[in-house]
């Protein structure tokens, strides 16, 4: 493998891997066969409003379309959770001109010498140039959960933060501006309840930004060194095998739960 650049959702899942959380084999195909995985309820919600709010087409370049209920009946009629992603779609678009929001590209993609990434918003507020991610979440005030919004614990979320890290520095890396010249921010919207937003700058320390590159020269020196068809190891369990796209064919799938060994004392 030569020159496989590093995306925020590919470190993730590379960690996870690492900490054997995620199958070998299962990453490869998502982020070396490009195998399409099917998506959940809540990614397909939150494609459509982000369609719908920016227009950004997903990463497969299809059109969401809302859920119909009661298809062929007298009360046929939109979803609930399309309906309330249609109002947070709409007051996206009110917030952004509260904000003086002037977008300048959705779906941005954006690449430097070992990482690369996709910004949802590339816009200017206020007249200062800032990259805006949407988020549509089940999650908004949850404290515990490593993608829960809660504004007070988000400093602990290194899950979410990393996003705001790699963006600035592909902007940094390829349009030169300095850090304290464009902002980060999030805007959260509850798929539950829609007037729940919220919207959060995240200020970086300049050291993050040199502990991020370190990580990932580290990983892009090691995934670009592995022979990729036969380095990957299986980690199957009778959870992840059963939802996983590749099982029909995998030798290395499970059925049943594997025995975990603990130690005690000694
Ligand atoms: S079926 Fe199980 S072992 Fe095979 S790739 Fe999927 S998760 Fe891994």
């Amino acid at each position: 493998m030569k020159n496989k650049k590093i995306s925020q959702s590919f470190l993730k899942n590379y960690n996870d891997y690492k900490g054997k959380k995620l199958c070998g084999l299962k990453f490869k195909a998502q982020h070396f066969d490009n195998l399409e995985f099917p998506t959940t309820l809540p990614m397909d919600l939150g494609n459509y409003f982000e369609y719908v709010a920016t227009g950004c087409l997903p990463r497969n370049g299809v059109k969401p379309e809302p859920k119909i209920s009661y298809v062929g009946t007298k009360r046929e009629a939109m979803s609930t959770p399309y309906v309330r992603a249609n109002e947070s779609a709409e007051l996206f678009k009110k917030i952004k001109e509260a904000y003086k929001i002037e977008i300048v590209d959705v779906g941005l993609k954006l690449e430097s010498k070992n990482k690369n990434g996709i910004l949802d918003i590339w816009a200017e507020m206020d007249g200062r140039p800032c990259i805006i991610d949407l988020k549509y979440s089940g999650l908004i005030d949850d404290k515990w959960a490593e993608t829960g919004w809660d504004v007070e614990s988000l400093h602990y979320k290194e899950r979410l933060l990393v996003q705001a890290i790699q963006y600035k520095m592909l902007v940094k890396e390829n349009y030169g501006l300095n850090y304290d010249e464009f902002d980060f921010l999030f805007m959260v919207f509850s798929s539950k309840e829609v007037h729940n937003v919220k919207f959060i700058r995240i200020n970086i320390d300049e050291d993050a930004y040199r502990v991020h590159e370190n990580h990932i020269s580290s990983i892009f020196k090691q995934i670009n060194a592995m022979n990729i068809e036969k380095d990957f190891i299986p980690y199957p369990s009778i959870n992840s095998c059963s939802k996983c796209p590749l099982y029909s064919t995998c030798e290395y799938k499970s059925d049943i739960p594997l025995i975990e060994d603990v130690y005690y004392g000694g």
